[in-house]
């Protein structure tokens, strides 16, 4: 079979796009290489990891589970079924968090709770002079999270805690607390895409209202935020803005993703007077 079959295959299979992305992981040529060298043979053990790929795909299988790595903020993060995919709506968290910290004007102290693969802190600690404490509830998560501190070298940057939210997290200040917690309603998510069956439910579910974790989070945070510090949240349900307002929190910006949903709320420490 050569690569020019291959890829007419996987293309009525899954779409050339995609089949593309497969035949470039498994052959570790470019996806350039594939398209300009359609008679290159693949040999019988290529051909058989292509194939397995490609009906793990045909199961709905997300794409970046199967070739176990994807592009976050620039940088490339390993993924598997250990924690949520990336989403392009959490680069705007990132942004933002990155934009406080250039204000600060000295080596910022970031607090990521629910890191999953560790893609923020990673992408934080990457992008900035920031030192970050990441802290998740589940052991395979954090243990992803650590290969890729690891694979980009900051693991002297990087601080892991596995604990329920906060509850680990000794006493201490930090100039940003920032959080993509889970936020899908319970019962919304029977009905989303088949790929998201792939990904860990604990990464998604936010209870029945989807504010769950919001609501045991936010009050926790008051007490290890600077005083002029930011929580960045990446929200679902736009109600999270009472319960930061609630907790004493003032909303300082509201940022929308490319569709057009509220997705980041920003707080700072309500200080009152007139
Ligand atoms: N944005 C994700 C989704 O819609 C959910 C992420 C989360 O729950 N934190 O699939």
């Amino acid at each position: 079979m050569t690569l020019y079959e291959a890829l007419a295959i996987g293309t009525n299979a899954i779409g050339r796009h995609e089949a593309r992305i497969l035949l470039s992981h498994i052959t570790e040529l470019s996806p350039t290489d594939i398209m300009v060298k359609p008679n290159q043979p693949l040999d019988e053990t290529t051909k058989g990891a292509f194939f397995a790929a490609m009906d793990r795909r045909m199961a709905k299988e997300p794409l970046q589970y199967i070739i176990g790595e994807w592009e976050f903020m620039g940088l490339a993060m390993k993924i598997d079924r250990r924690a949520l995919i990336p989403r392009p709506e959490t680069e705007l968290l990132v942004e933002e968090a990155l934009m406080h910290i250039g204000k600060l004007g000295h080596p910022a102290k970031v607090l990521d709770v629910c890191t999953g693969s560790g893609c923020i802190s990673v992408a934080i600690a990457k992008l900035s002079d920031a030192t970050v404490t990441a802290i998740d509830i589940s052991p395979d998560a954090l243990a992803l999270a650590v290969e890729n501190a690891e694979f980009h070298g900051l693991t002297d940057k990087i601080r892991f805690i596995q604990g329920d939210l906060l509850n680990k997290l000794e006493d201490q200040t930090f100039d940003v607390i920032i959080s993509n917690p889970p936020y899908i309603p319970t019962f919304d998510l029977m009905g989303l895409q088949p790929e998201i069956d792939h990904e860990p439910k604990l990464a998604l579910d936010g209870g029945g209202d989807g504010m769950e974790i919001y609501r045991r989070l936010v009050p926790q945070t008051l007490g290890y935020l600077a005083p002029s510090g930011k929580l960045l949240l990446e929200i679902g349900p736009t109600a999270v803005e009472t319960i930061m307002i609630d907790v004493g929190y003032d909303i300082v910006k509201r940022i929308k993703d490319y569709a057009g949903h509220s997705r980041v709320l920003v707080g700072a420490k309500y200080i009152g007077g007139n």
